[in-house]
């Protein structure tokens, strides 16, 4: 059979599974779970693969709600995994998609496997199910338990709004935590006897405000005061500071690392507080392959959905950006709403991963992710190509 015929032939088999995908997707959706919590989720899909024919180990790495499911026709070179995600947002509920994401990789596994049994296909083809995107990085703990060894290539659809794309780089980040120690003592008869860690905290956030003029133009950095004084007649003795540092380099990382540091402790030093400085590491930034994403972006042409020019960047943060450290990523964008770019994390992305576009959503990233999934099994080289793109990647980091 032609190549473009047999991948249309697999391409009407997801068309027949697409109903049932989409209940899935809308299943989870009306039931969105935080990370670590999603039993639901967890729970259909691991009955969806299981009945499909695929060897799921639950619990994976110790994770209640992490799986991997593994198919294989006969052993061969190239192990393949497609990854889920299925964790929602606290209140506002599937306002980032999670439930097309999880939806997409069972389209996509099924599609491929269908291929790999029908063609006799050597090779491995896995689905990873990865808890906690939001907050808790399933992915981050997933490999430090090496439950990703083995994987020679990743497949990922996030929906997005405006056209569809392939992923660039994304930011790396860093938690921030300040807590300023000063002295209470009666604010009006008393105040030369205290020393006020609310003043060390506005000092904190003059400085960095002034040290903006002297950073790259990607330098991100947030903070709340989380703690502030307790009575306006009292000296405030706490103050606590939240925050949040990201940059593409990790080498900016650190160097800016140093520099919000010492913006805490000049603040502290200038009111005579004491101050504790934490820096708890967050998502590395995504790197983005190339040599996958080029025959994805193919795959996407072949079944006519536009696809925006270039690997644009973005200012977002996922955990997957750790994993596309080791093993090659190949991370489609599917657009849920055309007409121009919104925000994730809204009532309105929330509510059109529940509409029809979410619907054409898996259907358009499944097809696009099973032919490029195809294409690496037929051509092992590729593979080895994006691997090496890698290497070389990481030695500039
Ligand atoms: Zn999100
Ligand atoms: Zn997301």
């Amino acid at each position: 059979m032609e190549k473009e015929a047999m991948k249309l032939r697999y391409d009407d088999y997801l068309d027949s599974r697409l109903d049932e995908l989409w209940k899935i997707a809308q299943y989870v959706h009306s039931n969105p779970e935080l990370g670590f919590k999603e039993v639901k989720a967890y729970r259909i899909q691991c009955d969806f693969l299981r009945k499909n024919g695929f060897v799921v180990e639950e619990n994976l790495g110790g994770l209640s709600t992490a799986y991997k499911a593994v198919y294989q026709y006969e052993p061969g070179e190239l192990t393949i995994a497609v990854v889920s995600e299925y964790d929602a947002l606290p209140q506002i509920g599937h306002a980032c998609g999670h439930n097309l994401i999880c939806a997409t990789a069972l389209g996509t596994a099924v599609q491929i496997k269908k291929y790999m049994e029908e063609q006799k296909v050597p090779g491995t083809l896995v689905v990873m199910g990865t808890p906690a995107e939001e907050f808790g990085g399933g992915k981050i703990k997933l490999l430090e338990k090496n439950a990703w060894d083995g994987i020679d290539a990743i497949l990922f659809m996030h929906p997005t709004s405006d056209t569809t794309r392939l992923a660039g780089e994304c930011m790396s980040s860093k938690r921030i935590k300040i807590k300023f120690k000063g002295k209470s003592a009666h604010a009006a008869s008393h105040p030369s006897k205290g020393v006020n860690a609310l003043n060390a905290a506005n000092l904190y956030f003059v400085a960095t405000g002034l040290l903006r003029q002297h950073t790259k133009s990607d330098f991100r950095l947030s903070g709340i005061i989380e703690s502030g004084g307790e009575s306006t007649g009292l000296i405030p003795d706490i103050a606590s500071i939240e925050g949040s540092l990201s940059c593409f380099k990790l080498s900016d990382l650190d160097d800016y690392t140093e520099r919000v540091r010492k913006c805490a402790e000049g603040a502290a030093i200038a009111t005579g507080c004491e101050v504790n400085i934490e820096f708890i590491p967050g998502y590395l930034g995504r790197v983005p392959n190339k040599t996958l994403s080029e025959v994805c972006r193919n795959e996407l042409i072949s079944i006519e959905e536009p696809v925006m020019d270039g690997m644009p960047y973005d200012y977002g943060g996922e955990d997957l950006g750790n994993v596309s450290r080791v093993i090659p990523i190949c991370n489609p964008y599917v657009t849920i709403f055309p007409d121009y770019k919104i925000s994730n994390h809204t009532e309105q992305f929330r509510d059109l991963a529940n509409s029809s576009s979410g619907k054409r959503c898996i259907q358009v990233s499944s097809k696009a992710m099973a032919r490029t999934a195809m294409e690496l099994f037929m051509n092992p080289d590729i593979v080895d190509e994006a691997k090496k793109e890698l290497n070389k990647r990481m030695q500039d980091e």
